[in-house]
C-alpha cells in the first residue's frame, strides 16, 4: 500500500482493497524529484513530518519510509518482499499523473498488478463533463448540473477490520527525511496552533459540526468567528476524506449552512477539475490576454506584503496570521491576494509561490485556481474590475477589529473607528494610542485609490488589445 496524500486508515479505498487481498506492506516515499517546481514548501514539509508520525503510530510503527525516485523504490521493495500488487489512491497534480502512469506501465511490464482508487475527491474530474464532453469552465453549472446530478459521493468506509502488516527492516526513520528545519526551529511555534493526524481531523470535523456549522453561510466571511472548519490541511493530506466531511455534515439535516459548506467542498472539486483539464493552471494565465499585463513586480512592496508590513492593517493581519499559524482565513486570503495583484500590481504567481511555501494546506489545485480567480485571469474568475477595498472589507468583516488587534498588536489601542485606516487618523488619536506611523507601524506602501486606478487603467489596455 503506497500512501501519498491519503494519510489515514479510515475511508481509504486503496488500503481497504489491499487489506482484503493479503498481507500489507505500508509504504511512504518522499519523491521530490518528480514534483520538480512544485516540490513541497517549508510548511507542507513540517505538516507531513507530524502526519507521518501519527500514521506510523496507527500502523504499529510499520510504515516503511523512503526517499527518492518512486519507481526505483517500489521496484526494490517488490524484489525483496515478494509483492504481487501495488495499491494507491489517485493524486491529481500533473506531475503525479505522469509519474503514476509510467509506474503503472512499468509494473505491468513485470506482471505486477497496480490498482489505483479514488480517495481524495468526491467526483473524478473525467466524470464531470458538459453534455458535449468538454470540461466545465464555470463553477455553478459544474457543481449544480455536473456534480449534484451525478452519482452521490461514496459513503465512507470504516478502517479495515483486519490489517496484517509486513515490516520492512530497511525503512528510514521519519527524522531521516529531514522535513523539519534543523537549526532555527521556526516550525515549533507554528505547529502549536494545530493537532495533526487522522484522529485530530475527525475531532476537528465533529467540533465544527457541533460548534461552527450553524451560521456557517454568513459567519464563514468573518475571520474572528468560529464558523469555519479549518479542515483544509487535513483534507489536503488526506487525513480525512471529503466524503467523510460531506456525509457527516449532510447527516445533520437540510439547511442553507449545510448546502453552503458542501458547495465549498464543491469549489475544491472545481479547482481539481480545472487543474486536471488545464495542467498549466499553476504557471500560465488561464485567459491568455493577461499575458500582456504590465506587472510592476516592485520587490520592496512584495517583501512588505510577505512580512505583514504593508501599512494596511487587514493586509498585515492576514499575512501575519499566515506567518504565525501556517493558515489564513479565506476572506482575508481574497483581500490580501487582491491587494498584491490589483494595488501593488505584482504578478499573481509571486503570491502563489509565497502561499505555496507558507501554508499548511498548500494545494496545487486550490492555490493556483484561487490566485487566478482573484487576479481575474482564471476560469470563472472575479471580474478584473472587482478590486477589494481593504479598508471597507475590514470594516465589514472585522467590524470590532478583533482580528486586526490579534495579529497587529501595535495598533491595538486605536479606537475601532480608526483601526482600519490609521493613516487618516489625527495625530492626537495616533498619539493617544501610542502609534507613530513610519516608526511603530508603517505608512501604507501605496495609495489605495491611486494604485487601484493605475491597475484598472492597465486592465483597460488589455481589453483593447484583446
Ligand atoms: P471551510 O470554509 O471550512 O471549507 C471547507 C473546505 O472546503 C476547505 O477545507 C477546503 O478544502 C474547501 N474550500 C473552502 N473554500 C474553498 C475555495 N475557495 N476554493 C477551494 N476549496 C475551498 N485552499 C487550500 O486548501 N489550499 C490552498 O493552497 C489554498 N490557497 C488559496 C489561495 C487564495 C489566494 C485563496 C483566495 C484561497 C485559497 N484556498 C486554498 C481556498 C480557501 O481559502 C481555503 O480552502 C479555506 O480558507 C480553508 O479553510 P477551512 O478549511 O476553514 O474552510
Amino acid at each position: 500500500m503506497w500512501f501519498r496524500q491519503d494519510l489515514r486508515l479510515g475511508d481509504n479505498p486503496a488500503l481497504h482493497a489491499a487489506a482484503k487481498n493479503g498481507d500489507v506492506l505500508p509504504v511512504y516515499i518522499l519523491d521530490n524529484e518528480a514534483a520538480g517546481l512544485w516540490s513541497m514548501g517549508g510548511a507542507s514539509r513540517v505538516w507531513l513530518h507530524h502526519s507521518l508520525t501519527k500514521l506510523n503510530a496507527s500502523l504499529d510503527k510499520k510504515l516503511s519510509i523512503h526517499s527518492g525516485r518512486s519507481l526505483d523504490i517500489l521496484n526494490d521493495l517488490i524484489e525483496r518482499h515478494d509483492i504481487e500488487a501495488v495499491y494507491w489512491n489517485r493524486c491529481y497534480e500533473p506531475w503525479s499523473i505522469d509519474r503514476d502512469k509510467e509506474i503503472k506501465k512499468r509494473l505491468g511490464d513485470r506482471t505486477i498488478q497496480a490498482h489505483s482508487f479514488s480517495g481524495s475527491l468526491l467526483w473524478e474530474p473525467w466524470e464531470v463533463l458538459k453534455a458535449d464532453g468538454t470540461p466545465y469552465r464555470v463553477f455553478t453549472p459544474f457543481y449544480r448540473k455536473g456534480c449534484l446530478n451525478a452519482m452521490a459521493p461514496r459513503t465512507p468506509r470504516p478502517k479495515p477490520k483486519t490489517l496484517k502488516l509486513i515490516a520492512n527492516e530497511d525503512s528510514l526513520r521519519i527524522a531521516d527525511l529531514a522535513l523539519t528545519p534543523s537549526k532555527k526551529r521556526w516550525d515549533e511555534p507554528l505547529i502549536k496552533s494545530w493537532q495533526v493526524g487522522e484522529n485530530a481531523a475527525r475531532r476537528r470535523l465533529n467540533h465544527f459540526i457541533e460548534d461552527g456549522l450553524t451560521g456557517y453561510k454568513t459567519g464563514r466571511n468573518f475571520p474572528s468567528r468560529k464558523n469555519i472548519s479549518r479542515l483544509s490541511p487535513h483534507l489536503h493530506w488526506g487525513e480525512i476524506s471529503p466524503n467523510m466531511a460531506w456525509h457527516a455534515v449532510r447527516a445533520t439535516g437540510e439547511s442553507d449552512d449545510v448546502d453552503t459548506f458542501c458547495a465549498e467542498l464543491g469549489w475544491r472539486e472545481f479547482s481539481h477539475s480545472l487543474l486536471y483539464h488545464f495542467p498549466e493552471l499553476p504557471t500560465k494565465n488561464f485567459q491568455t490576454k493577461f499575458d500582456a499585463f504590465p506587472w510592476t513586480n516592485e520587490s520592496a512592496n512584495l517583501e512588505a506584503w510577505r512580512r505583514g508590513m504593508s501599512g494596511v492593517p487587514i493586509i498585515d493581519a492576514g499575512m501575519r496570521e499566515l506567518w504565525q499559524t501556517g493558515y489564513m482565513h479565506n476572506r482575508v486570503r481574497m483581500i490580501v491576494a487582491s491587494f498584491l495583484v490589483k494595488n501593488l500590481m505584482i504578478d499573481w504567481r509571486e503570491g502563489e509561490k509565497w502561499f505555496w511555501d507558507t501554508l499548511f494546506d498548500a494545494d496545487l489545485a486550490n492555490n493556483s485556481a484561487s490566485w487566478q480567480w482573484v487576479a481575474g485571469s482564471g476560469a470563472d474568475a472575479a471580474p478584473y474590475f472587482r478590486v477589494f477595498n481593504p479598508v471597507t472589507q475590514a470594516e465589514k468583516f472585522d467590524p470590532d477589529g478583533n482580528y486586526i488587534r490579534q495579529f497587529v498588536p501595535e495598533l491595538a489601542e486605536l479606537p475601532t473607528k480608526h483601526l482600519f485606516a490609521p493613516w487618516i487618523a489625527s495625530s492626537e488619536i495616533l498619539h493617544a494610542a501610542n502609534v507613530v506611523l513610519g516608526e511603530s507601524y508603517p505608512q501604507p506602501v501605496v495609495d489605495l485609490k491611486l494604485s487601484r486606478e493605475a491597475t484598472l487603467a492597465a486592465f483597460q489596455t488589455l481589453k483593447k488589445s484583446a
